[in-house]
């Protein structure tokens, strides 16, 4: 009996001195563990209770239960006054100081070549064009054979082209998207196609394998070279200025007849000749012409019936100009310097 009044008496001393210590409410939940748990030190002090007489029991019992009641109240006092303290001082870290100056944070910007999509895709929504996107793995069939590129013509060349299959390309232009439409739906059609094509080219200044058109095509009753002229006449003086003049020149493309490059007036000397445009005073910006008879055929709109005209538009080369940048590559290596120059 003595014995285990002496281990009793070392284990409340020791608790009492622990729990003085005891600086966290996880400190004191281990001195919990340590004290009172299944394998802690009370435990197997009572342990010993088994080795008593019948007469000691109830005194050593009553013993224990009192030194237990005793840790247990520390124990619970503890715990409330130190995660008391835990609260306020969490609280005052999580104070915001609302006079402090703020932290300027990075706004995003949109890329300079979505800038100059989104502005020409704006021009021709304000004309009431609709905006038209198709896949950029696309069938040879839609790519070149019904916009009358047949096999063997040279922008077929493995060297032009990238080849998924022998039917399947990446996209050349983003004439396939007009075939889509034009295959689906009977005129009036009035659209602008905006999106990336891939040429087999070898990364340069003025060079890209990847780059992005816009083109547009609209198909109707009654649809003239003067209504392809208009439009982008209008389209030049709003990307451009007022004072743009367009200047057509005869060309040839497979899908269209006649076909034409059109040149607008220099954008930085207004024609009178200068570095930008080498002295001549305009600079190309697009190839158009009125959609060729056997290519409204191959996708089942009569041209006996209706007429259309197309155009196709070289973004990058237009933000080159728009902006001043005199190498492709900017555009795609993604260095903030160059980016942000566009917010
Ligand atoms: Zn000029």
């Amino acid at each position: 009996m003595s014995d285990l009044k002496q281990d009793l008496a070392r284990l409340k001393t020791a608790f009492d001195e622990a729990i003085t210590e005891a600086m966290s409410s996880s400190a004191v939940e281990q001195l919990k563990v340590q004290f009172l748990g299944k394998k802690g030190e009370m435990t197997s002090i009572l342990r010993g209770m088994g080795a008593l007489s019948a007469e000691e029991r109830p005194a050593a019992g009553q013993l224990a239960n009192q030194v237990r009641e005793h840790i247990e109240a520390k124990l619970e006092s503890a715990l409330t006054a130190l995660k008391e303290k835990e609260k306020d001082l969490r609280l005052k870290h999580e104070k915001i100081d609302v006079t402090m100056p703020g932290v300027r944070q990075f706004q995003g910007a949109r890329h300079p070549l979505t800038k100059v999509i989104d502005e020409i895709c704006g021009i021709f929504l304000g004309l009431g064009f609709t905006i038209a996107e198709g896949p950029e793995v696309e069938l040879d069939e839609y790519n070149f054979e019904l916009l009358r590129i047949p096999e063997g013509h040279p922008a077929r060349d493995t060297q032009d082209t990238f080849y998924i299959t022998d039917k399947m390309v990446l996209r050349t232009q983003t004439s396939p998207v007009q075939i889509r439409v034009m295959k689906e739906q009977q005129p009036p059609i009035k659209i602008v196609c905006p999106g990336k094509v891939y040429r087999s080219d070898a990364l340069d200044a003025t060079h890209s394998p990847i780059f992005h058109q816009i083109e547009g095509l609209v198909v109707d009753k009654g649809v003239t070279m003067g209504d392809l002229v208009g439009s982008l006449q209008l389209f030049a003086r709003q990307l451009f200025g007022e004072k743009t003049q367009i200047r057509l020149r005869p060309h040839h493309f497979p899908f269209t007849e006649p076909s034409c490059e059109v040149d607008i007036t220099c954008w930085n000397c207004g024609g009178s000749g200068c570095r930008t445009c080498k002295g001549e005073g305009w600079i190309e910006v697009l190839g158009a012409g009125m959609v060729h008879p056997g290519v409204l055929r191959n996708c089942g709109i009569d041209p006996e019936v209706y007429s259309g005209f197309a155009f196709g538009i070289g973004v990058e080369r237009t933000a080159m100009g728009r902006y001043g940048i005199d190498d492709i590559r900017n555009f795609y290596e993604n260095d903030l310097r160059f980016l942000r120059q566009f917010r």
